[in-house]
Parts: C-alpha cells; sequence; structure tokens
C-alpha cells in the first residue's frame, strides 16, 4: 500500500509537484497514506466493504494482522488499496494537465 506514496499530496507537496498538501475533499488535512485508508470520506464506501469482509473497523495498528489473517482479507484489502491508488492517481493526472 505505502509503495504509492508518490501519489498523495503531502508528498508532491513536498517536492514541489502540487501546490497544496491537503485533500481535496477534507480541508486542512494532508492527504497522506494514513488519511487516504483509514479516513478520507472519499473512500468510505470501499472502505465499508473491506470491513464487511475483514470483519472489522481498520486501523494502522491492526490491518497489517488483519490482512494477514485468511486469503479473502488478503485480497479484499489488496482490492481496496488498488482502487484507492488507482483513483488518486487519475485524480492527479487529471490535476497535472489542468495546471500545464
Ligand atoms: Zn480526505
Amino acid at each position: 500500500m505505502l509503495s504509492g506514496h508518490n501519489c498523495f499530496r503531502a508528498y508532491l507537496h513536498r517536492f514541489k509537484r502540487d501546490d497544496s498538501p491537503e485533500c481535496p475533499s477534507c480541508p486542512e488535512k494532508p492527504e497522506d497514506a494514513e488519511h487516504v485508508f483509514f479516513m478520507c470520506s472519499r473512500f468510505n464506501l470501499q472502505r465499508e466493504e473491506l470491513e464487511t469482509i475483514l470483519n472489522q473497523r481498520i486501523q494502522p495498528e491492526t490491518l497489517v494482522e488483519a490482512m494477514l489473517s485468511t486469503k479473502a482479507a488478503w485480497n479484499a484489502t489488496s482490492t481496496f488499496a488498488t482502487e484507492v491508488l488507482t483513483d488518486l492517481r487519475s485524480i492527479e493526472r487529471r490535476r497535472a494537465r489542468d495546471n500545464n
């Protein structure tokens, strides 16, 4: 999941590739991995699906153990991470295009 760090605004901003580190949907929240995967309202639906399959709320402290518990949990977590990162990449591409 964290290999997608280069599409988070908090990261892009630090390296001057984005004008703001903020999440476009959540004012004053930096868009970093923890925010996007565990808190951001943009991904509530996907997160709820994952939490239903894992049968628990996901948290940074417990997610790794939960995703390693069963094959279904692993698959669901991996699907969730892929969906979130794919979405962020397309938003980032759109933003880069609009700025040029
Ligand atoms: Zn957000």
